[in-house]
């Protein structure tokens, strides 16, 4: 019991067990185009995962959290959105959706899923591709043999803290 306390307060402590049950308005109408593209590329929807902003311990930027009740939450680092160009907060939701909605985990350089940001100018340069590769439509080999383009240029390095597991949730 002394040990669960003690648990339980250190989760308290550093907030990571918190949970939201909305997707902040500030990230709604990118959550709202991974909703349509995984539609028009899989015919399926997406879960729906509570998205909310968190000051995250440096370099993160985003995180999958995935509590034992079987629930998920992704919370994203708000200087980081708000200082980011359109294309980085919607690789960067983009990447925590893969963990939280595809279960994916980190994968190959220049793709979404690496724990990377990509840079804004690779990311336009290739969206669609990279979109087809995040759900399982295309590989990236073939990105490499059709494009002049092998390297993404990062400016961040880990930007994701990965999937999280969460042995309960605290605060619901
Ligand atoms: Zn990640």
């Amino acid at each position: 019991m002394k040990a669960w306390i003690l648990i339980t307060m250190l989760l308290m402590g550093c907030g990571s067990a918190e949970s939201k049950s909305y997707v902040d308005s500030a990230i709604m109408p990118y959550y709202k185009v991974y909703i349509k593209e995984k539609q028009e590329r899989l015919g399926k929807e997406a879960k729906y995962i509570p998205v909310a902003f968190k000051s995250l311990k440096s370099p993160t930027i985003g995180v999958c959290y995935n509590y034992s009740s079987g629930k998920r939450q992704i919370y994203l680092d708000p200087s980081f959105w708000f200082s980011g160009t359109d294309s980085d907060r919607e690789s960067l939701l983009f990447h925590e959706l893969g963990h939280c909605d595809l279960n994916l985990g980190h994968e190959n350089p220049s793709s979404i899923m690496e724990p990377n940001i990509l840079s804004s100018f690779f990311y336009n340069e290739h969206r669609d591709y990279l979109l087809n590769e995040l759900f399982g439509l295309v590989s990236l080999v073939d990105l490499y043999t059709t494009t002049a383009t092998k390297t993404n240029t990062n400016s961040i390095e880990l930007i994701c803290g990965g999937i999280k597991e969460i042995n309960d949730e605290i605060d619901n």
